[in-house]
């Protein structure tokens, strides 16, 4: 059989599959949820010690009980998973993610991979902030998400996009990027963005320093917290400028000045709880490998060289081409160095000083899998930074919580916190590496145990996104 469908058709009908609600429920939970993880080792993720033997009661999307597993009774008709020999730590918080550029498969492996918290770091807000009512209606499956308006970019770098023939840039980024290119223009916008149901604001390039310090007066004055890039900014300016998060590092940074000068600007950053989120796994995974393996990356459809590859929507492909065309020697050489002598440093002595450093792989970024690179990141933050692993997974889960504002329900596992768990089949305390070692994960009092994760899984690399562009400049209506 044969069948003809214009393209058109096509489109719509890979954008109406696209809308339908995608309810891939796990085993899917009876209306009165209860379950019980017994007989595990709870790492409650707030400071206090590890709870051995412990039973872990959820009811709904609660924490309802935690207790020694010989006091704590479990209730008829609970669901029981056995945690013998098992590791149950907070749901993991994803703090730099571009979901636009990653299409909705990926909220899917978030979850698969235990984090159920994403900040959005900048996007097509409409239809996340449509993503983020669909997961809380149940119609889809995501994590929590915390969403950055568009970003706010230097006119000038919005004037460069718009000279760029569709073939050049793949991006719709008209439905991403706001020019902002003078003191009068960032009060406008601010204000503008302020009114809308967004986290946050995000910059990415300033126009100047006017007009970098209009935006954040005007984001303290409506009282929604900026973060962002700070490239070019020095980081006295950011600091008495008020800005509240910093993504990726200083650079130019604070040279010339001695051990001691640096540290003491690094604590007045803490001081003002100000956290740096600095995408590590991006340029370990983007920047540093050669050329000729990236391209190879983004052309391995069916995930041979990297296993990874197979969940990755089709547009994101498309952006890791453009990516690969940037990435040349003289680039990684460059980054290279400013690493090592420069940012690696930083990072330590903001960690030495009380900075939170939090954990953000930058997804969409080329060579970061949605999910599965955050893991990676937090094996950076001990080899690279010097954390030790219980500091790195408190940076991904409680820490990440309080800097988001979202604490009071979850990044620890305390009774009456939203269950976002994940259960591990070895301890992160004694190898950070073993966070990637999921036995089940529960998103909001749903268990995705083994068999759940598969299908989760499953479903991912079948997306109709896979299969088509259904966002790009080309995909476009
Ligand atoms: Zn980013």
């Amino acid at each position: 059989m044969k069948l003809f469908v214009n393209e058109k058709a096509l489109l719509m009908l890979v954008v109406v599959v696209a809308a339908l609600p995608n309810v891939s429920a796990p085993n899917a939970a009876p209306a009165a949820n209860v379950v019980a993880i017994r007989n595990v080792t709870v790492l409650p993720g707030n400071g206090a010690p590890p709870v051995t033997d412990a039973t872990v009661i959820v009811r709904d999307d609660r924490i309802a009980a935690i207790g020694p597993a010989a006091e704590t009774a479990i209730p008829a008709g609970a669901r029981v998973i056995d945690g013998r020999d098992k590791f149950l730590v907070p749901g993991f918080i994803e703090m730099h993610a571009h979901l636009s550029k990653a299409r909705a498969s990926a909220l899917g492996l978030f979850i698969a991979n235990g984090v159920t918290t994403v900040r959005d770091m900048g996007g097509d807000h409409e239809e996340l902030l449509r993503w983020r009512q669909e997961i809380r209606a149940g119609n889809r499956v995501g994590p929590r998400m915390l969403i950055a308006g568009p970003y706010l970019e230097a006119a000038r770098n919005i004037e460069r996009m718009r000279r760029d023939p569709p073939e050049k840039r793949i991006e719709p980024f008209e439905r991403t990027r706001i020019a902002v290119g003078s003191p009068a223009e960032a009060r406008r916008i601010v204000a503008e963005l302020a009114s809308r149901e967004l986290d946050f604001l995000k910059i990415r390039t300033v126009q100047d320093r006017p007009t970098y310090l209009a935006l954040n007066e005007a984001a303290n004055a409506h009282g929604i917290p900026l973060v962002g890039h700070v490239s070019g900014i020095p980081p006295e300016v950011v600091l008495e400028a008020g800005q509240d998060g910093i993504e990726h590092s200083f650079y130019p940074s604070l040279d010339g000045k001695t051990r001691e000068e640096r540290l003491a600007v690094w604590r007045k950053f803490a001081d003002r709880r100000v956290a740096i989120v600095p995408t590590l796994v991006a340029l370990f995974e983007a920047t540093f490998p050669a050329t000729d393996r990236l391209r190879a990356i983004a052309g391995d459809d069916e995930g041979k060289i990297e296993p990874r590859r197979a969940y990755v929507s089709k547009y994101l492909v498309l952006d890791w081409r453009e990516q690969v065309e940037e990435a040349t020697d003289q680039r990684r050489q460059t980054l290279r160095k400013i690493w090592d002598d420069v940012i690696r440093r930083d990072l330590r002595e903001m960690h030495e000083a009380g900075i939170d450093v939090l954990a953000g792989s930058d997804v969409s970024v080329l060579n970061i899998y949605p999910g599965f690179s955050i893991h990676d990141e937090l094996a950076l933050f001990v080899s690279e930074l010097g954390m030790t692993p219980a500091e790195a997974l408190e940076r991904a889960t409680l820490r990440s919580a309080r800097f988001l504002r979202i604490a009071d329900s979850v990044g620890s596992i305390e009774r009456g916190k939203i269950a976002d768990l994940v259960l591990l089949d070895a301890d992160p305390l004694q190898d950070i590496r073993n966070t990637k070692r999921i036995a089940a994960v529960v998103l909001r009092g749903t268990v995705y145990d083994a068999q759940a994760i598969t299908k989760l899984l499953d479903s991912v690399r079948t997306a109709p996104d896979r299969r088509a562009d259904d966002w790009g400049r080309k995909a476009s209506k």
